[in-house]
């Protein structure tokens, strides 16, 4: 985060784990009681009240006393918390720094116009925080959730304490990784087929619903040519995968958002809707491993080189990440087309290129 200063002080150990050292146990129950923080982050601007800056105050005794230094007007500072003292509220600048609350104004969230759908995707499912800003930069709850697989309009996004949310209209935020862009155009085109140059386009920008889909004869034939003529080469090339189900892609990246998390999840796998496989033009093939370094392999090299004959592309090439929002799979290819798969190859393109389609990168 640009432009925020924090206080680095030992102090701020000390004052959080001093009572714990055994040395000063003694002494400090003479102490008087340190001031009471209610903890809480946001990150604030000094407003401009006098020409001296904002006074700075440190803890003493359970005291706050002037500490001779000021604050400049317009300067921006992490806020730990607060804490009253006869009626006067105080933020805590980390440590033992306080300054008058009033004095600071939360940052308002920089809304990022950005209108599209989402959907909620929260496994396993319980649901994702509605929260609401409060006028001291404090994201609170609303008391409702909303369930996986709705769908909602965002109008864009901001950085609130750091991190990124969608705003649902008014003070309605979710956070960001929970909301799923299901479609570019924001205009209602939720699960029907994106067509480009004749060709679908189904990545994680462009879903095909539940009920779109099914095994696809024409590309079966193709890879029954492509497998006999791997064969002849020498190359034994396995069908690993293909046409997969709306509800069996829901199974698969249920139990891979169970085993690694969301984020690493989506690295490599498409949420319901959104694959490829469920339109039966897309297979993984020649290895069980599905290791990139299958790529090096005889047979992963004779598959790059000639699948386009055949009318299939390696669809998420290396180094065409940031345009198909998938890391590199050579094992798994996707019928397009003789016509387009020998153009693809021939120009070195990703899909997405071909297509003039937006990255699909999340
Ligand atoms: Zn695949």
């Amino acid at each position: 985060m640009k432009n925020v200063r924090k206080w680095v002080l030992a102090g701020v150990l000390a004052g959080l784990f001093g009572g714990s050292i055994a040395v000063d146990q003694v002494q400090s129950r003479s102490v008087q009681a340190a001031l009471v923080l209610q903890p809480a982050r946001s990150v604030e601007t000094v407003v401009d009240h006098s020409s001296a800056g904002l006074n700075v105050y440190t803890e003493q005794k359970g005291q706050l006393v002037f500490s001779g230094r000021h604050l400049a007007a317009g300067t921006t500072w992490q806020v730990f918390g607060h804490t009253t003292i006869q009626e006067t509220r105080y933020a805590n600048l980390g440590g033992t720094q306080w300054v008058e609350a009033k004095y600071l104004r939360p940052q308002q969230p920089q809304l990022k116009r950005d209108r599209r759908l989402i959907q909620i995707h929260y496994v396993p499912g319980y649901g994702v925080n509605l929260w609401r800003l409060t006028a001291t930069g404090q994201l609170v709850g609303t008391g409702r959730r909303l369930r996986h697989g709705t769908r909602w309009r965002s109008l864009g996004t901001a950085q609130i304490n750091g991190q990124t949310f969608y705003n649902l209209g008014g003070n309605q935020w979710i956070a960001h990784q929970y909301g799923w862009i299901t479609n570019l155009d924001g205009q209602g085109r939720i699960g029907r087929p994106t067509y480009l140059k004749g060709v679908l386009l189904v990545n994680k920008l462009n879903g095909i619903g539940q009920r779109f889909g099914g095994s696809n004869p024409t590309a079966n034939a193709a890879l029954w040519k492509l497998q006999q003529a791997a064969r002849a080469a020498g190359h034994a090339m396995p069908r690993i995968s293909g046409y997969r189900s709306y509800g069996y892609q829901v199974k698969l990246y249920r139990d891979y958002v169970a085993t690694d998390g969301i984020a690493a999840a989506d690295q490599y796998s498409a949420r319901p809707g959104f694959s490829e496989h469920q339109t039966g033009l897309a297979f993984d093939i020649g290895t069980t491993d599905l290791e990139a370094s299958y790529g090096k392999t005889a047979a992963g090299r004779w598959l790059a080189q000639n699948c386009a004959t055949y009318g299939f592309i390696i669809r998420f090439p290396q180094g065409k990440e940031g345009l198909t929002g998938y890391t590199y799979e050579p094992w798994h290819v996707r019928y397009v087309g003789v016509a387009a798969a020998q153009q693809i190859k021939a120009q070195g393109l990703s899909l997405e290129e071909y297509l003039g389609a937006e990255s699909a990168q999340n």
